[in-house]
């Protein structure tokens, strides 16, 4: 398999001279399960529609039609926004499967809650115009889809809206990728007497999650804030790389990629996050790297 970063911003896009180094697209994530040409279209699965699948679109739509699969982990704006803008949907004989958790706020399936942001008010060509041939498949928790020669299975993440974790699984190799994502804490105080009985909820849900991750060669993780700065943001729906180890080390994956960087980070301050993340988590069993735009990464 070959993971492409084509977005790696968290909340909105950042563009500009002093984050062209990592980044300034929103969420977006190719991974191509065929041999690495591009010919084999059918074979491509895209993680999240964030502003990076605009770029993707084009350099698919190159070879003609495209084929792919794209899942949502959940329909914030930063990793939806993109998707209008994806060029093999206006292509006559692309095949576009799209797959996202259901909306229980809105009580819509992923397609309600996509086409709306096609809605007149937002955007100039309805869904209905689009001339690729697109399916939708509304996901839960536990469900998995088959992909040419790969397995995309869901989890539920820890996010203030239905948020799908996806582990795609091709050729005895796996990678893992949490979507926005926030540890799960403690809600009473250490003198609270239904503290413990609340930690060992945590503890059984970290476990949970770390049993679904077991035997993934690389996990992608929200690394949105740094450790120092999680506590203030609690609630959030977000990660730091320090629980990012955590949750490597427990599922025993060698190799971590932080992502969904904050957009008020610049190049020079995630350079910085990525050195302090190694010096405080890196170890013999842990690999640490920041992604970065056009990062691509063999498994
Ligand atoms: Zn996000
Ligand atoms: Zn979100």
């Amino acid at each position: 398999m070959r993971l492409v970063f084509w977005g790696t911003r968290g909340s909105i896009a950042a563009p500009g001279a002093n984050t062209a180094g990592f980044g300034g697209n929103t969420t977006c994530l190719e991974v191509d399960t065929g041999s690495g040409e591009r010919a084999a279209l059918n074979d491509h699965i895209i993680l999240d529609a964030g502003t990076g699948i605009r770029a993707l679109g084009l350099a698919l739509a190159k070879s003609r039609p495209v084929r792919c699969a794209v899942f949502i982990t959940h329909t914030h704006w930063d990793h939806i926004q993109g998707l209008p803008f994806f060029v093999p949907l206006f292509v006559p004989g692309s095949r576009v499967a799209i797959h996202g958790p259901f909306d229980p706020v809105g009580l819509k399936d992923i397609r309600g809650v996509l086409e709306g942001q096609m809605a007149y008010p937002y955007f100039p060509v309805s869904s209905a115009e689009l001339k690729a041939d697109i399916s939708y498949q509304t996901l839960s928790e536990g469900q998995s889809v088959r992909v040419g020669e790969a397995t995309v299975s869901a989890i539920l993440m820890n996010h203030p809206v239905i948020s799908l974790g996806y582990k795609v699984q091709c050729g005895g190799k796996a990678l893992f990728f949490t979507g926005d994502h926030e540890d799960y804490a403690n809600i009473y105080k250490p003198d609270d007497p239904l503290h413990e009985e609340y930690q060992g909820l945590i503890e059984e849900r970290r476990q949970a999650l770390a049993d679904f991750l077991r035997g993934v060669d690389v996990l992608v993780a929200d690394a949105m804030y740094t450790d120092a700065e999680l506590p203030a943001k609690t609630g959030w729906g977000h990660s730091c790389p320090a629980a990012c180890a955590r949750l490597a080390r427990l599922a025993g994956i060698p190799r971590l990629i932080l992502t969904h960087f904050d957009p008020t980070r610049d190049d020079e301050a995630l350079l910085r996050f990525e050195q302090d993340a190694r010096a405080a988590h890196q170890g013999p069993d842990l690999a640490i790297e920041l992604a970065r735009e056009g990062l691509a990464v063999e498994i």
